[in-house]
């Protein structure tokens, strides 16, 4: 006697990863509802299943789908603009003016469109949002079929979005009260960071966040000017602005964290914080390298992002992966810093734990979403494989991802992406908004 269940995929190798470091042969997983029913060598899975839909899997790597810990989806239609300046230059000079002239409904829905097909593609089946018009997100979301934990986002200056910190919460509340029964949706409290919200804004942020047991996102000590102009400004360094307004805790995901003294990482690892670690972005923005594998020596728990496109400039966890595992190398002059599990953790289970998600996502297992992604070796240029973990980070990218299923769902078939809005539609979308914005 089989017994039923909605999809069987055997793949010839698995990584669940949790146990670490492990790669398993030859082994499939059976899906019902949605959902993990068990994960077992393949021959067993034959014997003991039957499959409505079965997906062979000969020549591929099957991992947990990506979590992007940290993005503001919607600025993908900003990709490349303002390119190669420090980020106060590059926010002040191109990104907030272009933002104020432009930022509305309808640019955030198209961009966080045309970045929702740009994840999937790239094996992301999860996204940690930050954005003006998060209804619009979670729209766009929705409609691409991925899962995304919109934030509510705060900001003490005026936008077209919002014209003070009460506008602003009251908007992302009603959004939050909008699509909260949409199962691909979680929320997030966002105070963009700590020198653009006043103390009375992040208290109030801390509050909601508790009452509403959501994450809190915010980026931290990004740079060294912001740590220099909060010691200015508050007489303390930003981490310790935040500990006393109350929002240091395990909900809070500290982006960046790059400029962090020994007191800083105390305060983090002794407060559970987690850290959304942006490798490309810092890179780019020129903001300095976050000491990423003392922060795991600590058993700080830690995340990777992209950041938007504007400072990447691709969405891309794969990419994110191997500038992790470099930077950390060669900022300690230690080659074994970062090895490939513990960034491969960073960006599934890592990710996962920080948005509070563990128990469903971030890594195969048995009554978890069925969220996975299956990155093709066939290509002779990721031949020999002797170790499937490290060729994820090393050889892999983005290119190689075959297949990605959110909740059980194929989003992407052989490299084809399956959405309900077709790459030419979002294509004359995107040349559209590409001349507008210029004007
Ligand atoms: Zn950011």
């Amino acid at each position: 006697m089989t017994e039923a269940v909605d999809q069987l995929i055997h793949s010839r190798w698995l990584i669940p990863v949790s146990p670490a470091n492990t790669a398993l042969e030859h082994h499939s997983v059976a899906i019902r509802a949605g959902h993990i029913v068990d994960v077992l060598p393949q021959a067993d899975a034959r014997a003991r299943y039957r499959a409505t839909e079965i997906t062979e899997l000969p020549d591929h790597i099957l991992l947990p789908g990506l979590v992007n810990l940290h993005a503001h989806a919607a600025m993908s239609l900003m990709r490349g603009m303002g390119d190669d300046l420090p980020l106060m230059r590059w926010l002040q000079e191109t990104i907030w003016p272009v933002e104020g002239r432009h930022a509305s409904k309808s640019f955030v829905h198209d961009g966080t469109l045309l970045a929702a097909r740009e994840m999937l593609r790239g094996g992301i089946t999860t996204c940690n949002d930050m954005y003006f018009y998060p209804e619009a997100a979670a729209e766009a979301f929705t409609r691409a079929g991925m899962r995304a934990v919109v934030g509510i986002i705060l900001i003490d200056f005026p936008t077209p979005y919002a014209s003070d910190a009460d506008d602003y919460l009251r908007k992302g509340l009603n959004m939050r009260d909008q699509w909260r029964a949409e199962p691909l949706l979680g929320f997030s409290i966002a105070p963009h960071a700590p020198y653009t919200v006043s103390d009375g804004g992040l208290e109030r942020a801390a509050t909601l966040a508790a009452e509403l047991d959501i994450p809190l996102h915010i980026h931290v000590h990004e740079t060294a000017t912001e740590i220099s102009d909060s010691l200015s400004a508050h007489g303390v360094r930003p981490l310790a602005r935040l500990e006393r307004l109350g929002l240091l805790g395990p909900g809070l995901i500290a982006v960046h964290a790059v400029h962090l003294d020994d007191t800083d990482r105390a305060m983090l690892s002794h407060n559970a914080c987690s850290v959304a670690h942006c490798p490309t972005s810092n890179m780019k923005l020129g903001s300095g390298i976050a000491p990423i594998a003392d922060l795991v020596k600590r058993n700080i728990n830690v995340g990777l992002g992209t950041d938007g496109a504007a400072s990447n400039n691709r969405l891309d966890l794969l990419q994110e992966m191997r500038h992790a595992a470099l930077l950390a190398k060669v900022a300690s002059l230690d080659a074994s810093a970062l090895p490939a599990h513990a960034v491969l953790h960073m960006a599934t289970l890592g990710g996962a734990h920080a948005l509070g998600m563990a128990d469903k996502i971030g890594s195969i297992a048995t009554g978890k979403l069925a969220d996975l992604c299956a990155v093709s070796i066939a290509d002779p240029v990721t031949q020999p494989c002797f170790d499937p973990i490290s060729h994820l980070v090393y050889v892999c990218g983005r290119e190689h991802v075959s297949h990605v299923w959110v909740g059980g769902v194929p989003r992407v078939q052989n490299g084809q992406v399956l959405l309900q809005i077709s790459d030419k539609e979002l294509l004359g979308i995107t040349s559209l908004w590409q001349t507008k914005l210029v004007n």
